[in-house]
Protein backbone atom coordinates (compact mmCIF):
# COMPACT_ATOMS: atom_id res chain seq x y z
CA UNK A 1 0.00 0.00 0.00
CA UNK A 2 1.30 3.89 -0.78
CA UNK A 3 0.28 6.57 1.03
CA UNK A 4 0.71 10.16 0.16
CA UNK A 5 3.39 10.61 2.69
CA UNK A 6 5.86 12.81 1.35
CA UNK A 7 8.91 11.65 2.57
CA UNK A 8 10.94 14.56 0.32
CA UNK A 9 9.05 16.95 2.25
CA UNK A 10 10.54 15.56 5.29
CA UNK A 11 14.24 15.34 4.63
CA UNK A 12 14.40 18.76 4.20
CA UNK A 13 13.13 19.54 7.69
CA UNK A 14 16.44 17.42 8.84
CA UNK A 15 19.65 19.40 7.93
CA UNK A 16 21.73 16.39 8.88
CA UNK A 17 20.46 14.50 6.01
CA UNK A 18 22.27 16.65 3.51
CA UNK A 19 25.46 15.19 5.14
CA UNK A 20 28.06 13.42 2.85
CA UNK A 21 30.30 10.39 4.56
CA UNK A 22 33.32 9.37 3.39
CA UNK A 23 32.16 11.54 -0.12
CA UNK A 24 28.94 10.06 0.00
CA UNK A 25 25.35 11.06 0.68
CA UNK A 26 24.47 9.84 4.26
CA UNK A 27 21.97 7.07 4.87
CA UNK A 28 21.08 7.22 8.53
CA UNK A 29 19.78 4.09 9.63
CA UNK A 30 19.82 4.19 13.52
CA UNK A 31 16.97 5.98 14.68
CA UNK A 32 16.69 2.97 17.20
CA UNK A 33 19.89 4.14 19.02
CA UNK A 34 19.11 8.32 18.42
CA UNK A 35 16.91 9.93 16.28
CA UNK A 36 18.18 13.18 13.95
CA UNK A 37 16.51 16.18 14.74
CA UNK A 38 14.36 18.29 12.65
CA UNK A 39 15.41 22.14 12.08
CA UNK A 40 12.39 23.51 14.32
CA UNK A 41 14.06 21.51 16.72
CA UNK A 42 17.20 23.07 16.71
CA UNK A 43 15.87 26.56 16.02
CA UNK A 44 13.75 26.13 19.07
CA UNK A 45 16.49 25.95 21.20
CA UNK A 46 18.67 28.63 20.27
CA UNK A 47 15.99 30.77 19.89
CA UNK A 48 15.38 29.45 23.99
CA UNK A 49 18.97 30.56 24.50
CA UNK A 50 18.71 33.32 22.41
CA UNK A 51 16.38 35.67 23.57
CA UNK A 52 14.28 33.98 26.71
CA UNK A 53 16.87 31.93 28.82
CA UNK A 54 16.97 32.20 32.62
CA UNK A 55 16.93 29.43 35.56
CA UNK A 56 13.09 27.93 36.17
CA UNK A 57 10.27 28.76 38.95
CA UNK A 58 12.67 31.09 41.21
CA UNK A 59 13.22 34.38 39.31
CA UNK A 60 10.52 36.98 40.18
CA UNK A 61 11.99 38.97 36.56
CA UNK A 62 10.13 38.33 33.37
CA UNK A 63 12.81 36.52 31.75
CA UNK A 64 12.71 33.94 34.25
CA UNK A 65 8.54 33.84 33.86
CA UNK A 66 9.10 33.26 30.54
CA UNK A 67 11.93 30.47 30.69
CA UNK A 68 9.42 28.51 32.95
CA UNK A 69 6.69 29.41 31.00
CA UNK A 70 7.57 27.48 28.54
CA UNK A 71 9.21 24.73 30.44
CA UNK A 72 5.97 24.41 32.00
CA UNK A 73 4.35 24.64 28.94
CA UNK A 74 6.61 21.65 27.41
CA UNK A 75 4.87 19.08 30.57
CA UNK A 76 1.06 20.49 28.99
CA UNK A 77 2.71 19.23 25.34
CA UNK A 78 3.79 16.01 26.99
CA UNK A 79 0.68 15.62 29.08
CA UNK A 80 -1.46 15.98 25.64
CA UNK A 81 0.71 13.44 23.51
CA UNK A 82 0.94 10.87 25.99
CA UNK A 83 -2.90 10.76 27.27
CA UNK A 84 -2.10 11.45 30.60
CA UNK A 85 -5.27 12.90 32.62
CA UNK A 86 -3.31 15.41 34.51
CA UNK A 87 -0.34 17.26 33.89
CA UNK A 88 1.29 16.64 37.40
CA UNK A 89 1.30 13.26 35.92
CA UNK A 90 4.67 13.88 34.00
CA UNK A 91 7.96 14.10 35.87
CA UNK A 92 11.13 15.89 33.63
CA UNK A 93 14.27 13.50 34.03
CA UNK A 94 16.88 12.69 32.05
CA UNK A 95 16.26 9.62 30.02
CA UNK A 96 14.10 6.40 30.47
CA UNK A 97 17.24 4.90 32.13
CA UNK A 98 16.54 7.72 35.01
CA UNK A 99 13.10 6.96 34.73
CA UNK A 100 13.27 3.49 35.42
CA UNK A 101 15.71 3.95 38.34
CA UNK A 102 13.50 6.99 39.63
CA UNK A 103 10.86 4.11 40.34
CA UNK A 104 13.00 1.20 41.36
CA UNK A 105 14.51 3.84 44.02
CA UNK A 106 11.17 5.02 45.13
CA UNK A 107 8.13 3.18 44.62
CA UNK A 108 9.57 0.22 44.41
CA UNK A 109 11.90 0.56 46.96
CA UNK A 110 9.05 1.64 49.16
CA UNK A 111 6.25 -0.79 48.17
CA UNK A 112 8.54 -4.25 47.58
CA UNK A 113 9.60 -6.46 50.55
CA UNK A 114 11.80 -9.50 50.24
CA UNK A 115 10.48 -12.35 48.41
CA UNK A 116 8.36 -9.99 46.05
CA UNK A 117 8.85 -10.36 42.20
CA UNK A 118 9.44 -8.51 39.72
CA UNK A 119 8.36 -9.57 35.97
CA UNK A 120 10.19 -8.30 33.23
CA UNK A 121 10.25 -10.32 29.14
CA UNK A 122 13.58 -11.98 27.70
CA UNK A 123 13.55 -8.34 25.11
CA UNK A 124 14.25 -6.07 27.51
CA UNK A 125 17.02 -3.65 27.42
CA UNK A 126 19.65 -3.46 29.92
CA UNK A 127 18.03 0.11 31.03
CA UNK A 128 15.04 -2.45 32.44
CA UNK A 129 16.79 -5.39 33.70
CA UNK A 130 20.06 -3.48 35.40
CA UNK A 131 17.89 -1.26 37.99
CA UNK A 132 15.62 -4.45 39.18
CA UNK A 133 18.95 -6.33 39.93
CA UNK A 134 20.17 -3.95 41.96
CA UNK A 135 16.88 -4.06 43.74
CA UNK A 136 16.78 -7.47 43.92
CA UNK A 137 20.28 -7.69 45.55
CA UNK A 138 19.69 -4.42 47.84
CA UNK A 139 15.89 -6.22 48.82
CA UNK A 140 15.89 -9.60 48.08
CA UNK A 141 13.52 -9.18 45.63
CA UNK A 142 13.13 -11.83 42.66
CA UNK A 143 13.61 -11.32 38.92
CA UNK A 144 11.50 -13.45 36.68
CA UNK A 145 11.70 -13.76 32.83
CA UNK A 146 8.82 -14.21 30.36
CA UNK A 147 10.29 -15.88 27.68
CA UNK A 148 10.01 -15.73 24.11
CA UNK A 149 9.50 -17.93 21.23
CA UNK A 150 12.26 -18.41 18.38
CA UNK A 151 10.28 -15.38 16.04
CA UNK A 152 11.31 -13.39 19.25
CA UNK A 153 7.51 -12.38 20.50
CA UNK A 154 6.46 -13.34 24.33
CA UNK A 155 4.24 -15.96 25.05
CA UNK A 156 1.07 -14.85 26.47
CA UNK A 157 0.00 -18.28 28.22
CA UNK A 158 4.59 -18.48 29.53
CA UNK A 159 4.02 -14.77 30.47
CA UNK A 160 0.84 -15.39 32.33
CA UNK A 161 1.97 -18.84 34.13
CA UNK A 162 4.86 -16.45 35.63
CA UNK A 163 2.21 -13.85 37.13
CA UNK A 164 1.27 -14.85 40.73
CA UNK A 165 0.91 -13.31 44.00
CA UNK A 166 4.27 -12.15 44.89
CA UNK A 167 4.44 -10.39 41.42
CA UNK A 168 4.30 -6.88 42.50
CA UNK A 169 5.86 -5.18 39.35
CA UNK A 170 5.40 -5.98 35.84
CA UNK A 171 8.33 -3.99 34.06
CA UNK A 172 8.33 -4.23 30.05
CA UNK A 173 8.76 -2.38 26.36
CA UNK A 174 6.40 -1.50 24.48
CA UNK A 175 8.98 -2.31 21.19
CA UNK A 176 12.19 -4.37 21.77
CA UNK A 177 15.01 -2.36 20.50
CA UNK A 178 16.72 -5.36 19.26
CA UNK A 179 14.58 -6.95 17.40
CA UNK A 180 11.45 -4.71 16.42
CA UNK A 181 8.94 -6.54 18.71
CA UNK A 182 5.90 -5.15 19.19
CA UNK A 183 4.62 -6.48 22.44
CA UNK A 184 1.11 -7.30 23.66
CA UNK A 185 0.68 -5.00 26.33
CA UNK A 186 -2.95 -4.47 26.41
CA UNK A 187 -3.61 -8.57 27.68
CA UNK A 188 -0.32 -8.18 29.30
CA UNK A 189 -1.40 -5.30 31.61
CA UNK A 190 -4.97 -6.46 32.16
CA UNK A 191 -3.52 -9.42 33.20
CA UNK A 192 -0.92 -8.23 35.61
CA UNK A 193 -3.72 -5.76 37.13
CA UNK A 194 -6.02 -9.12 37.82
CA UNK A 195 -2.92 -10.02 40.00
CA UNK A 196 -2.66 -6.94 41.91
CA UNK A 197 0.80 -6.04 40.31
CA UNK A 198 2.08 -2.41 39.06
CA UNK A 199 2.57 -2.03 35.53
CA UNK A 200 5.72 0.34 34.09
CA UNK A 201 6.10 0.29 30.08
CA UNK A 202 9.31 0.93 28.98
CA UNK A 203 8.06 3.24 25.39
CA UNK A 204 11.66 4.62 24.25
CA UNK A 205 11.66 2.43 21.39
CA UNK A 206 7.52 3.19 20.69
CA UNK A 207 6.67 6.36 21.23
CA UNK A 208 8.33 7.83 18.45
CA UNK A 209 6.77 5.53 16.17
CA UNK A 210 2.85 4.96 16.82
CA UNK A 211 0.18 6.97 18.70
CA UNK A 212 0.65 6.22 22.53
CA UNK A 213 -2.49 7.03 25.30
CA UNK A 214 -1.43 5.99 28.65
CA UNK A 215 -4.97 6.47 29.97
CA UNK A 216 -6.25 4.22 27.52
CA UNK A 217 -3.35 1.75 28.23
CA UNK A 218 -4.05 2.05 32.28
CA UNK A 219 -0.21 1.16 32.72
CA UNK A 220 0.90 2.44 35.95
CA UNK A 221 4.53 4.39 34.71
CA UNK A 222 5.49 4.95 31.39
CA UNK A 223 8.91 6.00 30.55
CA UNK A 224 10.63 7.40 27.40
CA UNK A 225 13.68 9.32 26.26
CA UNK A 226 13.21 12.72 23.83
CA UNK A 227 16.41 11.63 22.05
CA UNK A 228 14.87 8.86 20.36
CA UNK A 229 12.03 11.10 19.54
CA UNK A 230 13.40 13.98 17.47
CA UNK A 231 14.15 15.91 20.51
CA UNK A 232 17.58 16.83 22.44
CA UNK A 233 19.69 14.45 24.44
CA UNK A 234 19.13 14.97 28.37
CA UNK A 235 15.93 15.09 28.88
CA UNK A 236 13.05 12.02 29.27
CA UNK A 237 9.78 11.80 30.76
CA UNK A 238 8.00 9.13 33.24
CA UNK A 239 4.93 8.87 33.74
CA UNK A 240 2.88 7.94 36.48
CA UNK A 241 -0.37 7.73 37.63
CA UNK A 242 -0.84 10.75 40.14
CA UNK A 243 -1.98 8.42 43.38
CA UNK A 244 1.43 6.56 43.23
CA UNK A 245 3.67 9.38 42.68
CA UNK A 246 1.65 11.06 45.66
CA UNK A 247 2.45 8.23 48.00
CA UNK A 248 6.40 8.03 46.63
CA UNK A 249 9.40 9.09 48.52
CA UNK A 250 11.91 11.77 46.70
CA UNK A 251 14.61 10.27 44.25
CA UNK A 252 17.10 12.67 44.58
CA UNK A 253 17.66 15.47 47.14
CA UNK A 254 17.91 19.08 46.49
CA UNK A 255 16.56 22.38 45.21
CA UNK A 256 13.28 22.62 44.05
CA UNK A 257 11.63 19.45 45.29
CA UNK A 258 11.30 20.51 48.81
CA UNK A 259 8.38 22.81 50.33
CA UNK A 260 10.44 23.95 53.23
CA UNK A 261 14.19 23.06 54.55
CA UNK A 262 15.25 23.20 58.27
CA UNK A 263 18.42 21.37 59.61
CA UNK A 264 16.04 19.21 61.39
CA UNK A 265 13.43 18.15 58.86
CA UNK A 266 12.51 18.69 55.35
CA UNK A 267 8.88 18.71 53.85
CA UNK A 268 8.77 17.91 49.98
CA UNK A 269 6.94 19.23 46.86
CA UNK A 270 4.39 17.08 45.91
CA UNK A 271 4.62 15.81 42.31
CA UNK A 272 6.19 16.75 39.77
CA UNK A 273 8.23 19.01 41.13
CA UNK A 274 9.04 16.29 43.99
CA UNK A 275 11.10 14.28 41.94
CA UNK A 276 12.63 17.21 39.62
CA UNK A 277 15.87 18.16 42.65
CA UNK A 278 17.96 21.08 40.80
CA UNK A 279 18.36 22.57 37.93
CA UNK A 280 16.60 20.70 34.97
CA UNK A 281 17.30 20.48 31.47
CA UNK A 282 15.46 23.76 31.04
CA UNK A 283 16.85 23.91 27.22
CA UNK A 284 16.03 20.17 26.80
CA UNK A 285 12.08 20.70 27.69
CA UNK A 286 11.74 23.37 25.00
CA UNK A 287 13.46 21.27 22.62
CA UNK A 288 11.22 18.26 23.16
CA UNK A 289 8.37 20.54 23.03
CA UNK A 290 9.05 21.35 19.40
CA UNK A 291 10.40 17.63 18.34
CA UNK A 292 6.41 16.89 19.83
CA UNK A 293 5.02 19.24 18.07
CA UNK A 294 6.61 18.97 14.71
CA UNK A 295 5.72 15.22 14.83
CA UNK A 296 1.90 16.07 15.63
CA UNK A 297 2.27 18.23 12.10
CA UNK A 298 3.48 15.50 10.08
CA UNK A 299 1.16 12.86 11.90
CA UNK A 300 2.29 10.28 14.29
CA UNK A 301 -0.29 7.60 12.86
CA UNK A 302 0.85 8.90 8.75
CA UNK A 303 4.62 8.19 9.91
CA UNK A 304 3.90 4.86 11.55
CA UNK A 305 1.99 3.63 8.12
CA UNK A 306 5.33 4.98 6.12
CA UNK A 307 7.66 3.25 8.75
CA UNK A 308 5.66 -0.05 7.81
CA UNK A 309 6.42 0.48 4.32
CA UNK A 310 9.56 0.64 4.75
CA UNK A 311 9.95 -2.38 7.47
CA UNK A 312 8.05 -4.73 4.78
CA UNK A 313 9.91 -3.29 1.77
CA UNK A 314 13.05 -3.81 3.71
CA UNK A 315 12.19 -7.25 4.84
CA UNK A 316 11.26 -8.58 1.48
CA UNK A 317 14.81 -6.45 -0.17
CA UNK A 318 17.05 -7.88 2.69
CA UNK A 319 15.15 -11.87 2.76
CA UNK A 320 16.67 -11.38 -1.09
CA UNK A 321 20.37 -11.73 -0.28
CA UNK A 322 21.93 -15.22 -0.04
CA UNK A 323 23.34 -15.99 3.83
CA UNK A 324 21.64 -13.10 5.36
CA UNK A 325 19.43 -14.06 8.34
CA UNK A 326 16.80 -11.86 9.88
CA UNK A 327 16.65 -12.34 13.67
CA UNK A 328 13.22 -11.49 15.53
CA UNK A 329 10.53 -12.33 12.74
CA UNK A 330 7.44 -11.01 14.57
CA UNK A 331 4.44 -10.63 12.99
CA UNK A 332 3.72 -7.73 15.27
CA UNK A 333 7.23 -5.62 14.46
CA UNK A 334 7.94 -1.70 14.76
CA UNK A 335 10.65 -0.65 12.13
CA UNK A 336 13.78 -2.32 13.30
CA UNK A 337 15.50 -5.18 11.35
CA UNK A 338 18.19 -7.25 12.82
CA UNK A 339 20.24 -9.38 10.93
CA UNK A 340 23.40 -11.35 10.54
CA UNK A 341 25.85 -12.18 7.45
CA UNK A 342 27.02 -15.97 7.11
CA UNK A 343 30.33 -16.24 8.17
CA UNK A 344 31.03 -12.15 8.47
CA UNK A 345 31.36 -10.72 11.87
CA UNK A 346 28.40 -8.15 12.60
CA UNK A 347 31.54 -5.43 13.19
CA UNK A 348 32.84 -6.15 10.50
CA UNK A 349 29.50 -5.27 8.55
CA UNK A 350 29.29 -2.13 10.52
CA UNK A 351 32.96 -0.90 9.06
CA UNK A 352 31.71 -2.20 5.81
CA UNK A 353 28.71 0.11 5.54
CA UNK A 354 30.07 2.65 6.79
CA UNK A 355 32.36 2.78 3.84
CA UNK A 356 29.29 3.31 1.61
CA UNK A 357 28.04 5.90 3.59
CA UNK A 358 25.39 3.45 5.80
CA UNK A 359 24.93 4.43 9.46
CA UNK A 360 23.88 1.02 11.12
CA UNK A 361 24.03 -0.20 14.73
CA UNK A 362 25.92 -3.59 15.60
CA UNK A 363 26.38 -5.41 18.95
CA UNK A 364 24.38 -6.49 21.19
CA UNK A 365 21.95 -3.61 21.02
CA UNK A 366 22.14 -3.07 25.35
CA UNK A 367 20.11 -6.46 25.19
CA UNK A 368 22.67 -9.29 25.87
CA UNK A 369 20.31 -11.67 27.17
CA UNK A 370 18.09 -11.51 23.72
CA UNK A 371 21.24 -11.94 21.76
CA UNK A 372 22.03 -15.19 23.89
CA UNK A 373 18.58 -16.78 23.11
CA UNK A 374 19.26 -16.13 19.49
CA UNK A 375 22.61 -17.87 19.70
CA UNK A 376 24.26 -14.82 18.14
CA UNK A 377 26.86 -12.47 20.00
CA UNK A 378 25.83 -9.82 18.15
CA UNK A 379 23.51 -8.20 15.12
CA UNK A 380 23.47 -5.40 12.88
CA UNK A 381 20.69 -3.54 13.31
CA UNK A 382 18.86 -1.43 10.66
CA UNK A 383 16.18 1.05 12.17
CA UNK A 384 13.67 3.21 10.35
CA UNK A 385 12.16 6.65 10.72
CA UNK A 386 10.07 8.94 9.12
CA UNK A 387 12.78 10.43 7.17
CA UNK A 388 14.26 7.46 5.51
CA UNK A 389 13.20 6.05 1.65
CA UNK A 390 13.21 2.74 -0.78
CA UNK A 391 16.11 4.01 -1.93
CA UNK A 392 17.66 4.34 1.60
CA UNK A 393 17.09 0.30 1.97
CA UNK A 394 18.17 -0.27 -1.68
CA UNK A 395 21.64 1.62 -1.20
CA UNK A 396 21.65 -0.62 2.35
CA UNK A 397 20.88 -3.73 0.09
CA UNK A 398 23.65 -3.11 -2.45
CA UNK A 399 25.79 -2.67 -0.08
CA UNK A 400 25.40 -6.14 1.97
CA UNK A 401 25.67 -7.32 -1.38
CA UNK A 402 29.25 -5.98 -1.65
CA UNK A 403 29.98 -6.77 1.52
CA UNK A 404 29.25 -10.47 1.17
CA UNK A 405 31.54 -10.71 -1.77
CA UNK A 406 34.59 -8.95 -0.14
CA UNK A 407 34.06 -11.36 2.81
CA UNK A 408 33.37 -14.58 0.44
N1 LIG B 1 14.71 1.07 26.66
C1 LIG B 1 14.80 0.77 25.36
C2 LIG B 1 13.85 -0.20 24.76
C3 LIG B 1 15.78 1.39 24.59
O1 LIG B 1 15.89 1.11 23.29
C4 LIG B 1 16.67 2.31 25.20
C5 LIG B 1 17.75 2.99 24.40
N2 LIG B 1 18.45 2.17 23.51
C6 LIG B 1 16.51 2.57 26.55
C7 LIG B 1 15.52 1.94 27.25
C8 LIG B 1 17.41 3.52 27.26
O2 LIG B 1 17.29 4.80 26.75
P1 LIG B 1 18.27 5.93 27.23
O3 LIG B 1 19.66 5.46 26.93
O4 LIG B 1 17.87 7.13 26.44
O5 LIG B 1 18.03 6.10 28.70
Amino acid sequence: MTTAYDVAAVREDFPILDTTVRGKPLVFLDTAASAQKPRAVIEAISEFYETHYANIHRGVYQLSADATQRYEGSRDTVQQFIGATDRREVVFVRNATEAINLVAHTWAEKNLQAGDEVLITALEHHANIVPWQMLGQRKGIRLRVAPVNERGEVVLEEFEKLLNDRTRLVAVAQVSNALGTILPLESMIELAHKRGARVLVDGAQAIPHMPVDVGQMDCDFYVFSGHKLLGPSGIGVLYGKLSLLEAMPPFLGGGDMIESVSFEKSTYAPPPARFEAGTPDIAGAVGLDAAIQYLQGVGIERVALWEHELLEYATAKLSEIDGLRIIGTAAEKSAVLSFVLEGVHAHDVGTALDQAGVAVRVGHHCAQPVMEIFGVPATVRASFALYNTRNEVDQLAAALRETLEIFR
